[in-house]
């Protein structure tokens, strides 16, 4: 989380605003409940590890998950929904590893209560995420009774979204990045970590180093030997870790202290080769992160690319608009726009590198709150010179190892979560490609794309 928050919140209370201003928008369930079994037919499989795409192949889902794989003609199971992949592409649902979902209201404790209001923004922007295949999230810092409160509401099937990993609220050093969880003293402020852990966070986020990536002076900082006890403490109630870090030492010091994660890459300057060959070593997954910082400068030199049907589809015309005449404006003298802009590039370069000595390093993440940014996310790492082979995989395999949960989805296999997503196009070619949706499946159910609570479909909605 840079310094995003101004325009972030701009939109939020805006959105927040269209909210009361928009006829109730009818409940109904996204997901059909039947068939429980499906089998896509003569695909092209791209199962998200990274090999040569597998023509005409067969995927059996049966239940929540992937009963078969193979190439050529299988027969399907009793009552099977027969998809007709046959000139089309099959990758794994998309996962975003660091987003902070629009509603909450930072980083606040467990315990303040949530409005209405905050769940129907939360679910909207949830829905843009599967509207686009993302059909895994982890929120890396939120207000923990509003993104806890959808966590256990998605798990329980009582709302159509993502799968939902969160921190809550985040751990980090009095006057340091985040909170609410001050640490300071050990092992008096364990109890601090407890009040963390009554949320049942799914990994901890902590904070390190200053806020704007470089651009702002050091701030307190937790001493390694702290962070080391901190990070011990929830590894022993099973719990994974990740950083905010964005330079070279406080990745090195983080990872020897411990931490499972990087929620950033090291974004304030080209990584020596001495770091590159410690990843080769330790093999860190690191959250690619580039969507937020570029999108200020982006704004600024071509606010066009908000007429693209993915944000057309899924943003307010009103939002856009503003965000194409006074943001855009507004961004162009706008000096972390300026930073970033000079910085983003290095920091595609330290991925590239990364990915160059262990492609399970780097995994999708952009620090935003929506479907479309993952697909930006996708562009500018494959705009920083690696392979949009490779992108899908850091999109999906990575991602699910960055959650520990590779186990259980992230890839195309025989006993994962069917989460897959079919394309019309071979996003191996063009990642623009992965755009072109033609399907989404989580958990083995069909989303339905055009019952999704996004702007496209109320738009519709409204004139029949
Ligand atoms: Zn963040």
């Amino acid at each position: 989380m840079p310094t995003a928050y101004p325009l972030a919140m701009r939109i939020r209370t805006s959105l927040a605003l269209l909210l009361f201003a928009l006829v109730a928008w009818p409940v109904r369930p996204a997901a059909q409940q039947a068939p429980s079994a499906l089998i896509v037919r003569g695909v092209t499989l791209i199962d998200g590890n990274g090999g040569a795409p597998l023509a005409n192949a067969t995927v059996v889902v049966e239940g929540t998950r992937i009963t078969q794989v193979s190439v050529g003609a299988v027969a399907a199971p009793a009552g099977a929904q027969v998809i007709d992949g046959r000139g089309k592409f099959l990758i794994p649902g998309l996962i975003d590893v660091h987003i902070h979902l629009a509603g909450g209201s930072g980083n606040r404790a467990n315990t303040q209560p949530i409005t209405a209001q905050q769940e129907l923004a939360g679910v909207r922007a949830l829905h843009t995420f599967l509207y686009a295949g993302v059909t895994t999230v982890f929120d890396a810092g939120n207000q923990g009774t509003f993104i806890f409160a959808l966590r256990e509401k998605s798990r329980a099937g009582a709302i159509v979204s993502p799968r939902i990993f969160a921190t809550g609220g985040t751990v980090t050093s009095p006057g340091g990045h985040g909170g609410p969880f001050y640490i300071e003293a050990w092992p008096q402020d364990r109890a601090i970590l407890d009040q963390h852990l009554a949320g049942k966070p799914d990994m901890v986020k902590i904070g390190q180093d200053e806020h704007g990536w470089g651009t702002r002076p050091l701030i307190t900082q937790l001493p390694d030997d702290l962070l080391e006890k901190i990070i011990r403490y929830y590894h022993t109630k099973g719990i994974r870790s990740t950083i905010h870090i964005s330079n070279e030492h406080n990745a090195v010091e983080a990872i020897y202290a411990g931490v499972d994660t990087l929620a950033h890459p090291v974004i304030q300057s080209p990584i020596s080769a001495n770091y590159v060959n410690m990843m080769k070593v330790k093999r860190v997954p690191t959250a690619s992160t580039l969507t937020i910082g570029e999108s200020y400068s982006r704004l600024a030199d071509h606010p066009e690319y908000l007429d693209q049907p993915l944000y057309r589809d899924t943003m307010e015309p009103a939002d856009i608009q503003r965000l194409k005449t006074t943001e855009s404006s507004r961004m162009k003298d706008d000096r972390w726009a300026q930073w970033m802009k000079i910085m983003t590039p290095v920091a595609e370069d330290n991925l590239k590198r990364l990915n160059a000595v262990g492609k399970d390093i780097v995994a999708c993440g952009t620090d935003r709150s929506s479907g479309a940014d993952v697909h930006r996310e996708l562009e500018l790492i494959v705009a920083g010179g690696i392979t949009p082979a490779d992108a899908i995989v850091i999109c999906t395999r990575n991602a699910a190892r960055f959650l520990g949960r590779l186990d259980e989805f992230g890839t195309i296999e025989v006993g994962k979560l069917a989460d897959l997503v079919l394309l019309t196009a071979d996003p191996t070619v063009d990642i623009n490609n992965a755009k072109r949706i033609e399907l989404v499946i989580k958990d083995g159910q069909v989303i339905d794309r055009r019952k999704l609570d996004v702007v496209v479909n109320r738009r519709s909605a409204a004139l029949k």
